[in-house]
């Protein structure tokens, strides 16, 4: 039997002809990295290859590492093997990894989304043969709202808490959310502020990409000084004492998972903004019908369901266990 141009081994993605990985979970030698988010860009490779974009993002994350950087669309060839970098839309430098060899294509989608967020690159279907697709909310229930009514909602509850006296924190991944929300935050609302993690990966995008201004939230900044604010932060800090100095505040999450109802109630949220860098379920199978492969292997998020329709619909589909994680909060 034919080797597959992309297998699945203990290891990670794996091309034989190339003696590449892409998005491995353990160390390997030479590996291509779609974007960087940790279960995608993790530690110990040898060499990396990532997009332009990217490339100060694993490097601010994992320090020295060996690693070098390509462009969309540009051609680089590995033992013979073709790959190029397609933009996923997901977060800002995020890439879909295309893989040709003796006319066959494969797509790995890494995490995308295809409708356009107004800062990451957006994304491009890819004609192929085979893809290797998320599926983060791949079952009919997730339905995105209009994005640009969702950026509105912030503003506007933004502006009513300051009338209200209270400050507004907003709940977001450090890499991706956060900078998407702030992109559309309306700074002649107020002072905009960011917890130092958010504020290390805005530094390095803001090299690239235009973002509202923002200010690090250190302790040197006073209480007083953030009256009125709206300040982005990781989850993380939900419980801890940090968020003492932004008080009195009320507080958002912005998440594809604040569609389920009874997700805010539970995480003792007052307010839920249904955002999502991820497809939902018409975005999965409108990407997957223009690229016009055949055969789609589901990796995380509902696998089987999503696969089983995609069955029903005539795909050779079936699933494949990556460690790639759902995460709470894309
Ligand atoms: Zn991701």
């Amino acid at each position: 039997m034919k080797t597959p141009l992309l297998q699945f081994t203990s290891k990670g993605i794996y091309c034989a002809q190339a003696g590449v990985y892409l998005d491995p979970w353990r160390p390997v030698d030479h590996a291509i990295i779609s974007h960087g988010h940790a279960d995608h860009s993790r530690y110990g490779h040898q060499k990396y290859i990532t997009h332009h974009y990217n490339l100060p993002i694993i490097k601010k994350r994992l320090g020295a590492i060996n690693a070098s950087s390509v462009g969309w669309g540009e051609r680089f060839s590995v033992n013979g093997v073709d790959f190029k970098l397609h933009p996923a839309g997901h977060i800002v430098g995020s890439s879909q990894i295309l893989v040709s060899h003796k006319g066959e294509r494969w797509v790995f989608t890494g995490d995308y989304k295809a409708h356009y967020d107004g800062i990451s690159d957006a994304f491009t279907p890819q004609k192929c043969h085979a893809i290797i697709t998320e599926c983060t909310f791949g079952i009919p229930a997730f339905k995105w709202p209009d994005p640009k009514e969702i950026h509105d909602e912030i503003n506007r509850w933004w502006f009513d808490n300051q009338q209200n006296g209270l400050n507004s924190v907003v709940f977001a991944y450090s890499l991706g959310k956060a900078q998407r929300i702030l992109k559309h935050l309306n700074p002649e609302i107020g002072k905009i502020f960011v917890h130092p993690a958010v504020g290390a990966m805005n530094d390095i995008i803001a090299e690239f990409k235009t973002l509202p201004p923002y200010t690090i939230l250190t302790r040197e900044i006073k209480k007083e000084d953030i009256q009125g604010a709206l300040i982005i932060t990781p989850a993380a800090v939900q419980n801890g004492s940090w968020l003492k100095k932004c008080q009195p505040y009320t507080d958002a999450s912005a998440s594809g998972w604040m569609a389920i109802r009874g997700n805010k109630r539970r995480r003792s949220i007052d307010r839920g903004f249904v955002i999502s860098d991820h497809c939902d379920w018409d975005e999965l199978l409108q990407s997957i019908e223009a690229t016009g492969a055949e055969k789609v292997i589901c990796t995380h998020g509902y696998t089987d369901l999503f696969a089983k329709y995609l069955s029903e619909q005539g795909y050779d589909a079936r699933t494949e266990k990556t460690q790639f994680e759902e995460t709470d909060n894309e």
